[in-house]
């Protein structure tokens, strides 16, 4: 147990993140004096000319490490700047206490965040690329390799998002939220498929009414890219899914439009022809590992064979981009079982790999029972450090990465492209530099406003009864979402 008493309760959950880097705890519970059973302190002092943060570790009742992080005071006149002064601050001390007393290096340091190359980006244009690249290895304690993925990154996507007309372009979501059973590493939202495929039919007239709702909003902006997500799309049948994509297609026109088609056995030539037919490019084939052994413990239903299947099956229809996800560090897998998995992946010359660390969310079976035996944070980096290096031999590039709570090693989930064919969709969402307006039950829009320097969210309805009864009003709330600025 490690609780954390503190007087910047403000940046509890980012505080709580960096404990996280080296304690295995889920619950942190804040407290109002020292505990004895070792817990974290984090004070914030705020003199003339410095901000001080001091982090000090307690193990039964005896302070074992502290240390104090001093950084120049941000005026707090620009309220958005002293407060990301402030919680830097707070991190940076926890993360060096920490790490100095258990002698480890954490390869991201104390940056916990979800986007590290946006956080690159804006650092740049902040403070110059020099400077920039500075403060990532000697404030944030980011390791020199890791900032040269993060540039590698940057690089690939400047093109693209120097595209972006942020008053004018729109990126579109439909969600979705069916699956053929459930994944125990998924803490999604999605309902298992039904025989007689009613509850899928009522969803489909759901979304097609609210796309339809939507039309004034999606007509005063230039759609730059459809992406149709889940769940598993292709967990409808071919006319239901049909009918979305038909639907949908009415915007694509100079759009980039993509399908998840996800799980391998929910791809058929009828639905594949019906991708096909709406005029989708893109399509995602994801076998997560081609190890037999583990596809039953981590809840999926297909074969190795039906993924060799469905892909070799998907190439004959010539899509401009076909991507496969992986993910490292399922039970019972080391390097040999990723590397197998990559191996396979690339003999089929797919446009796009996309390398998740497995992270063991709350919501997941994983997250709730005790299934097997897992990577530990070496191991998982150096597999996914193998990946990367195997990945850049074939022709693969980085091209879009992201990170996520309680992944295996504190890594990251990077998407690789073949040169040009990167996914405009999956840069935009992750470098939150267009606007997402998201259809369907339980899906996230954003509202990208750069003269306001921020940006407005409106999350669904999850359930899937609950979306059906009230569509109209998610559809009003997401209009008022697209009217401000
Ligand atoms: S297919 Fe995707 S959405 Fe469905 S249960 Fe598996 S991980 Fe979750």
């Amino acid at each position: 147990m490690v609780s954390l008493l503190t007087n910047t309760e403000e940046y509890f959950a980012d505080l709580c993140d960096e404990i996280r880097l080296f304690f295995d705890v889920r619950k942190i519970p804040v407290v109002q004096e020292i505990d004895k059973q070792g817990f974290c302190v984090v004070h914030e002092f705020t003199k003339q000319t410095e901000f001080c943060h001091h982090a000090a570790l307690y193990l039964d009742g005896v302070c074992v490490k502290e240390y104090a992080y001093h950084s120049p005071l941000v005026s707090d006149a620009n309220e958005l700047a002293y407060k990301r002064a402030a919680k830097h601050g707070a991190k940076i001390a926890v993360y060096r206490c920490l790490s100095a007393y258990f002698g480890i290096q954490k390869a991201w340091g104390s940056l916990t965040g979800v986007r590290p190359t946006k956080m690159l980006r804006d650092l740049c244009m902040s403070y110059g690329a020099e400077q920039a690249e500075q403060m990532f290895l000697k404030d944030y304690d980011v390791s020199e390799g890791k900032l040269q993925l993060a540039k590698q990154i940057c690089d690939i996507q400047i093109p693209i998002l120097q595209t972006v007309e942020p008053q004018k372009d729109l990126d579109m979501y439909l969600g979705i939220p069916f699956c053929t059973s459930r994944c125990a590493y998924c803490s999604f939202y999605a309902a298992t498929t039904t025989k007689d495929g009613n509850k899928e039919q009522a969803y489909v007239d759901a979304l097609l009414r609210e796309l339809a709702l939507l039309q004034p909003v999606i007509e005063a902006h230039r759609v730059r890219s459809i992406y149709i997500g889940g769940g598993t799309p292709t967990a409808l049948n071919a006319e239901q899914l049909y009918r979305v994509l038909k639907a949908v297609s009415a915007y694509a026109a100079g759009a980039e439009f993509t399908v998840e088609a996800g799980r391998p056995d929910t791809i058929t030539q009828e639905k594949l022809a019906a991708i096909q037919e709406a005029g989708a490019q893109r399509i995602s084939i994801n076998p997560q590992t081609t190890c037999a052994r583990t596809l039953p413990i981590i809840g999926r239903k297909h074969s190795v064979e039906s993924f060799f299947e469905a892909a070799e099956l998907a190439k004959k229809f010539n899509f401009e981009a076909i991507n496969m996800d992986l993910i490292a560090g399922l039970p019972g897998e080391g390097e040999k079982e990723l590397m197998q998995s990559v191996r396979d992946c690339v003999r089929l010359q797919p446009e796009n790999i996309t390398v998740h660390s497995l992270a063991i969310k709350k919501g997941s079976k994983f997250g709730m029972e005790n299934v097997g035996q897992f990577a530990g944070a070496e191991e998982a980096e150096r597999m996914v450090e193998r990946a990367r290096m195997y990945l850049a031999e074939q022709g693969y590039q980085p091209y879009y990465m992201y990170r996520q709570k309680y992944m295996a090693g504190n890594m990251e989930n990077i998407g690789y492209a073949r040169p040009g064919k990167v996914c405009i969709y999956n840069v935009d969402i992750m470098e939150e530099a267009v606007s997402i307006l998201a259809l369907g039950a339980g899906s996230a829009s954003k509202r990208v406003l750069p003269a306001q320097g921020k940006i407005e969210r409106f999350i669904g309805l999850k359930d899937i009864p609950s979306y059906l009864a009230r569509v109209e009003e998610m559809a009003a709330k997401k209009a008022v979402l697209f009217a401000q600025g």
